[in-house]
């Protein structure tokens, strides 16, 4: 039984490398094409999954060859997909990123068999779920399923963490069951209506999350780092300077890294420093998963 639950998406990653991007009506050519496992949901379980952790990942696929390609590489790294449902006449989820010579992305997401994913499969997924510590779970499935996944979480006892990405009309009641939530910065700007430009502005926003009832916040600024929040303590984690050559996926191996170290009952920002060292490993390597590092990695790194 797994030690961490996800409950989220399972997604194909299209990944295209470009030097520029095309504007509206252009049609230029890029430098290659990657396909790869991704959607939040499951990024994360293999996060988790890579360091060590035994995981539960929930989620929907569609009847399609993605959808067993997508299952297969969630077995690859050991995430227990017993609860992963397979539905007929839908597209297993798809992303479709371009990465500029930056490094930094766009990202078209079509939902698929995501938005399939109802309250009841989360239900019956975690009556049979037992001696599960720690939930993880984002907003690329239906806010009710995410919502209902919340309930049942804290039923059992467990801390509850939440990515609120996309954050676009997330409401208050999704926010309302986190015990941790750990946006970026466009997500926190999105959510709380203040651009996140240095540390003032990330404890405005983390106080922000304080007093509508998320005690607990992490507010992640890419290369800038991180400023964690602990009911009303803070503390800054600067970013691992690293050459980063993919930040797809950077924020997914930060919440699984967290997961991992929260599962041990890890305090908060012991975690988050765990999290920071997993994540800028994880950008000086292609791909969500294959690039997320193993406990073994991350041990020599820090020696
Ligand atoms: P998301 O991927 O969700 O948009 P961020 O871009 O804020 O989230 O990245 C999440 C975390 O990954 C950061 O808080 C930091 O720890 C790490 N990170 C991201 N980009 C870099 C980078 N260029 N160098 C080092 N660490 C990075």
């Amino acid at each position: 039984m797994g030690e961490i639950t996800v409950v989220g998406s399972i997604n194909v990653d299209i990944v295209s490398f470009t030097n520029q991007y095309p504007n509206r009506g252009e049609t230029i050519f890029g430098r290659k094409m990657v396909t790869l496992p991704g959607g939040k949901g499951a990024n994360q379980a293999v996060a988790s999954a890579r360091l060590g952790k035994t995981v539960n990942m929930i989620g929907s696929i569609g009847c399609d060859l993605y959808g067993d390609t997508m299952i297969r590489a969630l077995k690859e790294n050991h995430v227990n997909t017993s609860f992963v449902k397979q539905v007929n006449n839908t597209s297993t989820g798809c992303a479709i990123i371009t990465v500029d010579h930056t490094a930094e992305n766009t990202m078209l997401v079509v939902k698929g068999a995501n938005d399939d994913l109802t309250s009841k499969d989360i239900r019956d997924a975690f009556s049979k779920i037992n001696n599960s510590k720690v939930l993880l779970v984002q907003m690329e499935i239906p806010e009710e399923a995410v919502i209902e996944s919340m309930i049942q979480a804290k039923n059992k006892g467990m801390l509850v963490v939440l990515d609120p990405a996309p954050a676009d009309g997330i409401t208050e009641r999704a926010l309302h069951y986190a015990d941790l939530i750990v946006p970026n910065k466009q997500e926190t700007k999105q959510i709380t209506g203040i651009d996140i430009s240095d540390l003032d502005s990330a404890f405005q926003a983390a106080e922000y999350f304080n007093q509508i009832g998320v005690k607990n916040s992490i507010i992640k600024m890419g290369e800038k780092g991180s400023l964690v929040y602990q009911s009303g303590n803070t503390e800054y984690i600067e970013a691992i300077q690293v050459k980063a050559m993919d930040t797809v996926g950077a924020g997914d191996s930060f919440a699984g890294a967290l997961a991992f170290a929260l599962s041990d009952g890890t305090d908060i920002a012991a975690a988050a420093k765990f999290a920071n060292i997993v994540a800028a490993l994880k950008v000086t390597k292609q791909g969500a998963q294959a690039g997320v590092p193993t406990i073994e990695e991350v041990n020599k790194f820090c020696e």
